[in-house]
């Protein structure tokens, strides 16, 4: 990809930088990376078509630990072969999950016995506009609170309006509860504006649903629309309330209603 040379005239120049620095600028000239996206942080390239800014990582770890419906099954990670070992010497586990486990999609089907499945989520709508609106200072106050089309209202008058083709998040501040507790989440009426006004390509939450407990008005809103929802997000207070752009990298699992997904904003 980079003829020898130039690597060895960027390792010259780096030699005056610290060792952080240098590391960054050689592997950005011998891949074609930027050294933005090799650190992970910082100022990007636009020339090399990386987004500038940072990356965050709206994707909690899945343990057998992290909260979970009731009747679903914990995460499991079982050793099958490990470093060394005469088998292969490779390091595998095998593991299993139920599918909608830790931060993860649902898909139409999981909520519409017509609706597509995971592995057929378009991908041009799993990279998208994010927008984050926060409810949590109600939310703590009452935990059955719902985002209303007056906060989209409100919010908008705030940051200007959603763009189309948008994943609008919702921050609660609830975080996952095992069971969903009464974590607050989206009325159906604000979905379906979000839908037939806003022309969003996705809804998420940070709670592990995007309906209150025993409600299901927004997961029919925006499944029955054809698109998706994503669900336990992390560090929605970590990216603007406009601007960031969310990559959702969904699963294929042929005919799943959802999965595990690691979902990262960029800028
Ligand atoms: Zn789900």
């Amino acid at each position: 990809m980079c003829d020898d040379s130039v690597v060895r005239h960027a390792h010259d120049e780096a030699r005056r930088l610290s060792r952080r620095q240098a590391l960054r600028v050689a592997a950005g000239v011998a891949t074609g990376v930027s050294a933005a996206a090799v650190a992970g942080s910082a100022v990007g390239s636009p020339a090399m078509g990386v987004p500038a800014g940072r990356v965050v990582d709206l994707t909690h770890v899945l343990s057998p630990s992290f909260p979970r419906w009731p009747g679903n099954a914990p995460f499991a990670s079982v050793p099958t072969s490990r470093v060394g070992a005469s088998n292969s010497g490779y390091a595998t586990n095998w593991v299993s999950f139920a599918e909608h486990s830790g931060t993860h999609v649902d898909a139409p089907a999981h909520k519409i016995g017509t609706g597509i499945t995971v592995d057929r989520i378009d991908p041009a709508d799993l990279v998208a506009p994010l927008v984050v609106v926060s409810i949590a200072g109600r939310a703590r106050r009452d935990p059955r609170t719902v985002l209303t089309e007056a906060d989209l209202v409100a919010f908008e008058k705030r940051h200007g309006r959603i763009p189309r083709g948008s994943l609008v998040a919702l921050h609660t501040g609830w975080q996952p509860r095992t069971g969903g507790a009464d974590a607050a989440g989206f009325s159906g009426a604000a979905v379906r504006m979000l839908v037939a006004e806003r022309a969003v390509v996705a809804i998420g939450t940070d709670t592990l649903s995007v309906d209150i407990r025993d409600a299901t008005a927004a997961h029919t809103a925006i499944l029955g629309s054809g698109r998706y929802a994503v669900e336990a997000l992390a560090n929605l207070t970590a990216v603007p309330a406009v601007g960031a752009t969310v990559v959702v990298g969904a699963p294929r699992f042929a005919g799943g209603t959802g999965g595990p997904a690691r979902v990262l904003a960029l800028g």
